[in-house]
């Protein structure tokens, strides 16, 4: 769908009340969509699951939380790719943020001509920096050859340093947490309420009062997790004990959704993420015990 072909169907959308013998049109309150673009964790690539990475599109406008590696594509596949306008990275780990600058590069290769916005963790604007300097020739001849509008003047980088206030605009407000992701200096958890629901991405944590605070009464909670029984690394390896203190068991994802009180957990970011590995059933069953609402386990492309 086109960018422009989004304000034609919003005008289908406008719908008419009878009021005192006249038609008076009225837009209903806008709806949001969340789409899991990417479900599973871990730099590995995998063959069931991509990585991660969600969008929530409110109306046109869509609002990309993380870019793993072929988040283009899942946007693409997803029907949403041309909706971007602003993007949020949690962390700097490479599952997380790989496709940042390649996301924007193929948007504007595509079509895009207005802003976007990216926020995250420092060093976010000298990463941006560096990736257009990286692809300094595509972008030139792009835009001798092609007739396109300089991209970086376009891109607009928003370093984020603590929790708290992130941005607003008429259809959302986002804030967010700092959450413990060790090693990573800082790692942040989003929370976006929308016009019609509040919807609360965890990004990379181990399971934290912060997550709990941050996800207070929302409607979904998209939670990272971790099978323990199947974890990568033998007991007591470091790559184990690494895993055990920077992630949240699925269990405890469960249980922060009820502390939180929300209504819908959706368990992704999945580890191990290959779905052979772990099943579905097993991922509830490990959950159900600790959480009364919805659980939903993630699956690339499923729209919430
Ligand atoms: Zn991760
Ligand atoms: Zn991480």
């Amino acid at each position: 769908m086109k960018r422009r072909d989004f304000i034609a169907v919003g005008g289908l959308l406008l719908g008419s009340l009878p009021l005192a013998g006249r038609r008076v049109f009225a837009a209903p309150p806008l709806t949001s969509r969340l789409i899991l673009l990417g479900t599973a964790g871990g730099p590995t690539p995998k063959k069931t699951r991509a990585y991660p990475g969600q969008i929530i599109v409110v109306g046109d406008r869509g609002y990309v939380i993380d870019c793993g590696n072929g988040i283009a594509r899942q946007m693409a596949l997803a029907g949403v790719f041309e909706s971007l306008r602003h993007i949020f990275i949690t962390h700097h780990h490479s599952d997380h943020n790989a496709d940042l600058g390649n996301l924007i590069l193929l948007e504007w290769g595509t079509n895009l001509k207005t802003p976007i916005d990216a926020w995250g963790p420092p060093p976010l604007s000298r990463m941006m920096r560096l990736f257009f300097e990286m692809n300094a020739e595509d972008l030139d001849v792009r835009v001798k050859d092609e007739g396109r509008p300089p991209l970086p003047p376009l891109v607009h980088a928003h370093e984020i340093d603590r929790g708290g206030a992130v941005m607003k605009d008429d259809r959302v407000t986002v804030t967010c947490a700092v959450v413990p992701h060790p090693m990573i200096p800082l790692a942040l958890a989003y929370r976006f309420d929308c016009p019609d629901r509040s919807i609360v991405i965890s990004g990379d944590t181990h399971q934290s009062d912060r997550m709990v605070a941050l996800a207070r009464g929302a409607d979904v909670l998209v939670h990272e997790a971790l099978y323990v029984p199947k974890a990568p690394g033998e007991p007591g390896s470091a790559l184990r004990t690494h895993i055990l203190a920077s992630h949240t068991p699925v269990e405890e994802a469960a249980r922060t959704a009820t502390e939180a009180g929300v209504k819908t957990l959706v368990l992704s970011h999945l580890v191990p993420g290959e779905t052979t590995v772990v099943s579905d059933d097993q991922w509830l069953a490990a959950a159900r015990p600790y959480f009364a609402g919805q659980i939903v386990v993630a699956h690339d492309l499923l729209e919430i």
